[in-house]
């Protein structure tokens, strides 16, 4: 699936972006499990202390949260994720760059979307 039709990703950023995807469904399908274990158990002890239904009820709610809203994120277009160089033209995957500043030149960095249209100059370089 690319990014966009005009920016090829570098392979690493592509392969970052999809572990970080992944981490976030087994974490909550952790969370969720183990709040649905703790729920059905007839006795849930966490570090020795009795955990009430209550706080296992709430750690399914919260797992589910945090599916959901990751599975939105997913529908979501990937070019929302990305940073581009109005200097260098590279993407950057958004959780990489530090302060929207490209590393390469030290020029700002845009959103990838729709960046194409705000400089239709450089479309063709
Ligand atoms: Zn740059």
């Amino acid at each position: 699936m690319a990014v966009s039709d005009a920016v090829p990703l570098p392979q690493s950023q592509v392969v970052i972006f999809f572990i970080m995807r992944y981490f976030n469904v087994i974490g909550a399908i952790i969370v969720i499990a183990s709040g649905y274990i703790g729920y059905t158990s007839e006795d849930s002890y966490l570090h020795g202390i009795r955990v009430s239904p209550f706080a296992d009820l709430l750690l399914i709610v919260i797992g589910l949260v945090y599916l959901i809203n990751t599975l939105i994120k997913w529908k979501q277009k990937e070019s929302d994720d990305y940073f581009i160089c109005v200097n260098c033209k590279e993407p950057i995957l958004r959780t990489l760059s530090k302060n929207n500043i490209c590393q390469t030149c030290g020029k700002k960095l845009e959103e990838l979307k729709g960046f194409y249209e705000r400089h239709k100059e450089l479309k063709e370089g």
